[in-house]
């Protein structure tokens, strides 16, 4: 099984890069969605959160309220820490349970908005992804994308000063696409790199 791990700063395109790669034939796990889920009723990481944050975090339905839990995190590290220290290794654990039952000749893409900036997609087993895809777009382009896709401009300058830079995501890449120009040019970016993608699942065998 060859795992990819895809990151990008908001408005990059990587959902875009995303959907392409499902497309031609990945197995796309998004990782946001994981995190929604671990917390959501009965999710893995429920019950031990509304048990560090208390009644305050609880909706009246007695499960997690989550605009009220991104309040209590918000702007404090030392909070959101303790969240991601129970929530990721619960992401972590759903990811493992998903990779099981994918055939061993499947090419899996983690879509991961933080990828750089925390621990998800290694596992408490030691399965990993092993090669990073970056998705990069100039800032200004990023801004314009997010704010047509309806965000407010402060929030998506607030979010690229608070997620890793480009240069922290390139360190890291086995492939970088850099979607810059139109949806036509992004494509056959994409078909490069899935010729590459099928090199790394072959060396990988
Ligand atoms: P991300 O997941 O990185 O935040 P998205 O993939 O959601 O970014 O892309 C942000 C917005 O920009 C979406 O509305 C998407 O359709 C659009 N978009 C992405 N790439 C291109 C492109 N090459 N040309 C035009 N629009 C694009």
């Amino acid at each position: 099984m060859l795992i990819i791990g895809l990151t990008g700063g908001i408005g990059s395109g990587k959902s875009t890069v995303a959907a392409a790669l499902e497309a031609k034939g990945a197995v796309v796990i998004d990782c946001d969605a994981l995190g929604r889920e671990v917390i959501a009723p009965g999710g893995r990481a429920e019950q031990a959160v509304l048990r560090a944050f208390g009644p305050d975090i609880a909706g009246e339905s007695g499960h997690i309220d989550r605009p009220a839990l991104a309040r209590a995190v918000f702007g404090r590290p030392d909070e959101l820490a303790r969240l991601t220290a129970i929530s990721h290794p619960a992401i972590n654990d759903e990811l493992a349970a998903r990779l099981d039952l994918l055939p061993d000749d499947a090419v899996v893409v983690l879509d991961m908005a933080i990828l750089v900036e925390s621990n998800l997609g290694r596992l408490a087993d030691g399965r990993s992804y092993s090669k990073v895809v970056v998705v990069e777009a100039p800032t200004e382009l990023r801004v314009q994308r997010a704010v047509a896709r309806g965000m407010h401009e402060p929030d998506v300058r607030a979010r690229i000063a608070s997620q890793a830079t480009d240069e922290q995501r390139r360190a890291v890449a086995d492939a970088v696409v850099v979607n810059d120009a139109d949806m036509a040019a992004l494509a056959g970016r994409l078909d490069e790199l899935w010729v590459r993608i099928g090199e790394w699942a072959q060396a990988g065998k």
